[in-house]
């Protein structure tokens, strides 16, 4: 089934460079990138990101590791779309503990967990289509993916909408 998945490169991921490392491996899915960005996360967003792990012990330090606080305060975010993207992309991180991942996978390579027992791994990618949608549309807008129809959209007029343009 074709379906849609969220990759996000973590800071720990831009911090060491590895951007273009992950990318090559994700390459090997030959899925394609319908949507990427270099994003600020914010505590709001990282919150919302990893909302079903609230009640987790170490859910205040994964979200100051999203949000950057360890590393750079950016992430990049993108959408591969493809036959079963979410498994083929799930394969190659590897397992969600750096240790448990095999060597091979991009979490395997460049994992850790740090001292105070957060799992850096480098990368996250959604788990399930229902997750990917939400996760899609939590970090991207309908414009900027460059797909059709991906999920359903509405129209809305903004007539006081203030926006920044180039001087
Ligand atoms: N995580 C952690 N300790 C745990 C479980 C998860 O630090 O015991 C972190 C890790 O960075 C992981 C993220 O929380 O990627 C989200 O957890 P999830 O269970 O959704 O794993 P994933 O889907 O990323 O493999
Ligand atoms: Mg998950």
């Amino acid at each position: 089934m074709k379906e849609s998945t969220l990759v996000i490169v973590k800071p720990d991921g831009l911090q060491k460079s590895l951007t273009g490392n992950i990318l090559t491996r994700l390459a090997e899915t030959k899925l394609i990138i319908i949507a990427s960005k270099i994003a600020v996360v914010s505590r709001k967003l990282a919150e919302a990101h990893y909302c079903h792990l609230k009640d987790k012990p170490f859910f205040e330090e994964l979200v100051k590791y999203l949000t950057g606080e360890y590393h750079t305060h950016r992430v990049m975010a993108l959408v591969y779309y493809g036959e079963d993207a979410i498994q083929k992309v799930r394969k190659i991180c590897g397992a969600t503990n750096p240790e448990e991942a095999e060597p091979g996978t991009i979490r395997g390579s460049y994992g850790r967990i740090t001292t105070k027992g957060v799992y850096e791994n480098a990368i996250h990618a959604s788990g399930a289509p229902e997750e990917a949608k939400r996760e899609i549309e939590l970090w991207f807008e309908p414009d900027e993916i460059v797909f059709e129809n991906l999920y359903p959209t509405r129209e809305v007029v903004l007539s006081q909408h203030k926006k920044r343009m180039w001087a």
